[in-house]
């Protein structure tokens, strides 16, 4: 198996994305006259997947930054988290679980964190390679905030940016996404499972492997 490694281009594109996504964010939330400040609630404990490998490995960069005690007790807290929503799901709810990322209501990689970490709350849509139009109404509080709102609403218009983070997870995989096994994890599962690997490349040969002999 090989690490999956953000190359320093393939960073700074997605620090890019993240950075204008964070734009748009700011842009409907001042246009709503929307913050989290006073809120009640703190959405580090929604049940979100992820998607991509790119995205895990990002994180992983975060985690490995941390030292080894501190990342053996966040895997450990990972492993609680798990076992806390295998309940929950087993009892036919949804997962309500807090992030076991955030400590004392900060998160612990907060340069690290993914892309829903950084978008959640404001409206936003998103358009499938299907056509299919998804619109999100924002978080709890936003939809409390905003009854009204309406598809001429000021929203994330995410597609742009999620277009560019699918060409990037493409490059990352040397464009065999559709022959690796799909991504579909909570951030605990990431920690659990460890930084992304993939099996080598067919005929890849392993670093200071003995030569074949004749
Ligand atoms: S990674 Fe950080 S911001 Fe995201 S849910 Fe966990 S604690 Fe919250
Ligand atoms: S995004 Fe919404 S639910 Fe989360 S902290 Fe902000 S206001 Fe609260």
């Amino acid at each position: 198996m090989r690490e999956v490694v953000l190359s320093e281009q393939q960073l700074r594109e997605l620090e890019d994305i993240y950075e204008k996504l964070q734009q748009e964010y700011a842009r409907v939330a001042g246009a709503l006259d929307f913050s989290c400040s006073g809120c009640p609630d703190n959405c580090c404990d929604s049940h979100f997947l992820h998607h991509t490998y790119t995205e895990w490995a990002y994180l992983w960069r975060g985690i490995s930054q941390l030292v080894s005690e501190r990342q053996q007790q966040l895997i450990a807290r990972a492993k609680a988290y798990l076992a806390q929503c295998t309940e929950e799901l087993a009892a036919g709810r949804r997962p309500q679980v807090m992030c076991p990322l955030n400590k004392d209501g900060l998160c612990v990689v907060y340069e690290h964190r993914l892309l829903v970490c950084r978008t959640h709350g404001v409206p936003a849509t998103m358009t499938r390679p299907d056509g299919q139009t998804l619109c999100f109404p924002g978080c709890f509080r936003c939809q409390e905030m905003f009854e009204s709102l309406n598809e001429q609403s000021p929203h994330v218009a995410r597609t742009p940016l999620l277009t560019r983070l699918a060409l990037l997870e493409n490059e990352l995989l040397d464009n065999k996404r559709h022959l690796l096994p799909r991504v579909k994890m909570t951030i605990a599962e990431m920690l659990v499972q460890g930084p992304p690997a993939l099996p080598r490349p067919y005929g890849e040969k392993k670093t200071g492997a003995s030569p074949e002999k004749k």
